[in-house]
C-alpha cells in the first residue's frame, strides 16, 4: 500500500463524462488499497472565462477580488469529483485550499505556498477516504483567498505530495508523457520513459509546456517522485501498467548517464534580439546598457559582445518578446545617445532552439554536431549560449521547424534507447 497524489488538469475534468472517468480511475487505485489524495484544476476554459468576466466589470481587476473569482473554478470540480466518487461507492471528501490550510504569501494572482497542514487529510486518508483538494489556490495569513498563477495546480499537487510525504505524485494530463520534442513538429518524437529534474527544468523553461515550471522546481527541492501520464487511457486499464506508464522525472544519481547524450530538443519563439551598433569598447559599457534594462524590470537572456575593432564594438542581447517594445524604448530614451551608439536595431523574427541532456557532461562534441547540423541546413546561427546540460542557438524564426527536425535526427532521438 502506498500514498499517492494524483493531479487531473482542466481537460481531464472538462465534462461530466470525463469527471466520471476520473472517478473510476481513482476508484481502481483506492480499491487496490492505496491512499489517494487528488488535486484538480478547473474545467478547461473555466479559469479564462472567470478572468474575462472579471475584466468586463473592472478592466484591470482588483487582485484580491480576482483571486476570489478565479478560485471558484476549482471549487466546482472538487465537489463534482467527490460526488462522482461517492456515486460509485468510494468514500470521498472535498477540500478547498483554505479548508486544508494551504498557507501562501499575499501576492494575489501569483502567490507562493508557504506550508500545508496535512493533519486533517492524513486522518481522512487513514479512515479510507479519498481526499479531493482544489488546486491553484490557498489562503494567506489574513485568510484572504489567493491563487498561485496560471497552471498552478501542478504546483499544488507537488506541494501536497511533499506535505503528505507521498510515495509518488502522478500528473494526469492530455499528453502521455514528456517527449524528445514536440510531436506536432517532429512526428518521430519519442516519449521519454525517464528524464532528470535538471533536464525537465531546462525543457520547461525553454518552452516545453507539459508542467508548470514551479512545480518542477518544487519537486526537485523536496525530492518528490513525479510522473506525467495520460488521463485519456481506459480508466480500467490494469493498475500495474498505468503505474509504469508516462514519463518519470528522476534524480540524476538514479540515472545511467552513459546512455544518451541528449534527451530532447526544446524551442521557443518567445524572444526578441536587440543590437546596439558601434558602442565604445570600454569598461562599464555592459553596465550602462543593461543597468537601465534591469531597472525597468526586464529580464535578459542571451548576451553577446565582440572584441572591439578601432575601439568600437556591437552589443546584442535577447529579452522576452512581451518586453521587447519596452526594452527598445528604454534604450532609445536613456542609453543610445548617452553611450554614443550609432543605432539600436531590434529583431523579433528570431527563435531559440536548444539541445538538452545531462549526458553532455560526459560526452564531448555535442556542440559541434549541433553547429554542423545547422550549417548543413544553411541555417545561420546568430547567438549561442551554453550551460553544463544545454546548448542554445538563436536562429531566424522561419527556420525553427527545420532546425528542430534536423537536430532531432542528427542526435538519433527517434531511435535512442529510452532510459
Ligand atoms: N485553473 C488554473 C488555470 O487554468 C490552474 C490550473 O489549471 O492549473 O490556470
Ligand atoms: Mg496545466
Amino acid at each position: 500500500m502506498s500514498l499517492i497524489v494524483q493531479k487531473y488538469g482542466g481537460t481531464s475534468v472538462g465534462s461530466a463524462e470525463r469527471i466520471k472517468n476520473v472517478a473510476r480511475r481513482i476508484a481502481k487505485w483506492s480499491r487496490a488499497g492505496h491512499k489517494v489524495a487528488v488535486v484538480v484544476s478547473a474545467m478547461s476554459g473555466e479559469t479564462n472565462r472567470l478572468i474575462d468576466l472579471a475584466k468586463e466589470i473592472q478592466p484591470a481587476p482588483d487582485p484580491r477580488e480576482l483571486d476570489v473569482v478565479a478560485a471558484t473554478g476549482e471549487q466546482v470540480t472538487i465537489g463534482l469529483l467527490s460526488m462522482g466518487l461517492k456515486a460509485i461507492g468510494v468514500k470521498a471528501r472535498s477540500y478547498t485550499g483554505a479548508q486544508v490550510r494551504v498557507l501562501t504569501d499575499s501576492a494575489f494572482t501569483k502567490a507562493r505556498i508557504l506550508s500545508i497542514d496535512a493533519g486533517k487529510l492524513h486522518a481522512d486518508l487513514d479512515s479510507g477516504h479519498v481526499v479531493v483538494v482544489a488546486g491553484f489556490q490557498g489562503e494567506d495569513e489574513h485568510r484572504n483567498i489567493t491563487t498561485l498563477g496560471r497552471g498552478g495546480s501542478d504546483t499544488s499537487a507537488v506541494a501536497l505530495a511533499a506535505a503528505l510525504k507521498a510515495d509518488e505524485c502522478l500528473i494526469y494530463t492530455d499528453v502521455d508523457g514528456v517527449y524528445t520534442t514536440d510531436p506536432r513538429i517532429v512526428p518521430e518524437a519519442r516519449r521519454l520513459r525517464t528524464i532528470t529534474f535538471e533536464e525537465m527544468l531546462e525543457m520547461a523553461s525553454l518552452g516545453s509546456k507539459v508542467l508548470q515550471i514551479r512545480s518542477v522546481e518544487f519537486a526537485g527541492k523536496y525530492r518528490v517522485r513525479l510522473r506525467v501520464l495520460s488521463s485519456l487511457t481506459d480508466p480500467e486499464m490494469p493498475l500495474e501498467l498505468e503505474a509504469a506508464s508516462g514519463t518519470l522525472i528522476t534524480f540524476e544519481e538514479d540515472t545511467n548517464m552513459e546512455e544518451a547524450a541528449i534527451s530532447g530538443i526544446a524551442f521557443t519563439r518567445d524572444e526578441a534580439k536587440i543590437t546596439l551598433s558601434s558602442v565604445p569598447d570600454r569598461p562599464g559599457i555592459a553596465y550602462q546598457i543593461l543597468g537601465p534594462i534591469a531597472d525597468a524590470n526586464i529580464d535578459v537572456d542571451m548576451i553577446i559582445q565582440n572584441t572591439g575593432v578601432h575601439g568600437l564594438t556591437d552589443f546584442s542581447f535577447t529579452v522576452h518578446r512581451n518586453e521587447y517594445a519596452k526594452a527598445m524604448d528604454v534604450l532609445n530614451d536613456k542609453v543610445k545617445s548617452h553611450i554614443g551608439a550609432t543605432s539600436v536595431v531590434g529583431d523579433a523574427k528570431i527563435c531559440k532552439v536548444s539541445v538538452v541532456g545531462i549526458g553532455m557532461r560526459s560526452h564531448v562534441g555535442i556542440a559541434s554536431i549541433m553547429f554542423r547540423t545547422l550549417a548543413e541546413e544553411g541555417i545561420n546561427i546568430q547567438m549561442i549560449s551554453t550551460s553544463e546540460i544545454k546548448i542554445s542557438c538563436i536562429v531566424e524564426d522561419k527556420y525553427m521547424e527545420l532546425a528542430v527536425r534536423a537536430l532531432h535526427k542528427a542526435f538519433g532521438l527517434e531511435q535512442a534507447p529510452s532510459r
